[in-house]
């Protein structure tokens, strides 16, 4: 058994295969399949949730409540999301994708059984536009902190200081929308950044980051996932060839083929405590996003 090849970052929502280990857990029963659509949350950077959907064959169905990442130990250990004691594509392990069951497991449902896979199309539009969306949020508030940087902190996807990189603690996405927290401690203060002139400044750096976003929207551009094989373990990265410059990143989720599935994209600063500030990314989908 190898890792679990995936679809998902084609845009594919479906798919025929083979069920190749059918576990029941206490928490639930467990399903790996040869070859999945379904996107499973990262156990280690849980951004995007798992995509949810159901198996089929023939009359029967079983509903999949969340994708999960799996992973078998060479010494046959068994494991299932944040109870994985290993970074993801770490050696010595076999990486998969788990399909978590509402409910107990059907007859048919057996190893090496053919099943029909289907994600839930609309959620996953949704999600693949709020991760979209999510990243262009940060490109945008990169670009619109950049003069507060008296030292070199990196560059990010669009060549731009790593305002990002280094302040990001969090990022969790949801239907076309996402959460981002940002720390403003003292380590930010070393590493060269003027949080004072930042927070004195939030509302029009807000205004600044949106006019961005709203002409990132306006023209249209492409957006995909890349990737380096066809496995779950296998690199990927969203490419989005924006106005200034093509934004190439490392990411595991699924995204909007285009900057037309949006009417808009806006987000809103607040200060959760003086150290923390959260980032709300809002999408509004086109009104025939669905469709595409
Ligand atoms: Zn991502």
């Amino acid at each position: 058994m190898g890792a679990t090849n995936v679809t998902f970052p084609s845009g594919a929502v479906s798919g025929e295969s083979t069920v190749i280990r059918v576990e029941r857990l206490p928490e639930g029963a467990v399903v790996v399949v040869d070859t999945t659509p379904f996107h499973p949350v990262d156990h280690t950077w849980p951004d995007q949730p798992g995509d949810a959907g159901a198996l089929h064959f023939g009359d029967g169905q079983v509903v999949v409540t969340e994708a999960v990442m799996a992973a078998v130990s060479d010494a046959g250990q068994f494991a299932v999301g944040t109870g994985i004691p290993a970074k993801r594509g770490a050696e010595g392990w076999t990486w998969l994708v788990g399909h978590k069951l509402d409910g107990s497991v059907p007859d048919w449902l057996v190893e090496g059984a053919s099943v029909h896979l289907v994600v839930d199309a609309a959620r996953r539009d949704g999600l693949s536009r709020g991760h979209t969306a999510c990243h262009l949020a940060s490109l945008s508030l990169d670009l619109a902190v950049a003069d507060l940087w008296r030292k070199d902190p990196g560059i990010d996807a669009l060549g731009n200081a790593d305002f990002e990189g280094r302040a990001n603690q969090s990022s969790r996405i949801h239907e076309d929308g996402s959460i981002d927290e940002y720390r403003l401690g003292k380590s930010l203060r070393k590493a060269g950044f003027d949080t004072e002139a930042f927070v004195a400044t939030l509302s029009e750096r807000e205004a600044r980051i949106n006019a961005r976003l709203s002409a990132w929207v306006s023209s249209g551009a492409s957006s995909r996932v890349e990737t380096d094989g066809p496995t779950i373990i296998d690199r990927r990265r969203w490419c989005c060839e924006l106005p200034e410059g093509d934004a190439v990143m490392p990411c595991g989720g699924t995204h909007a083929r285009s900057l037309d599935e949006f009417t808009s994209i806006s987000v809103a600063f607040e200060r959760r405590d003086p150290q923390t500030l959260v980032m709300t990314t809002t999408a509004v989908p086109a009104p025939d996003a669905a469709q595409r």
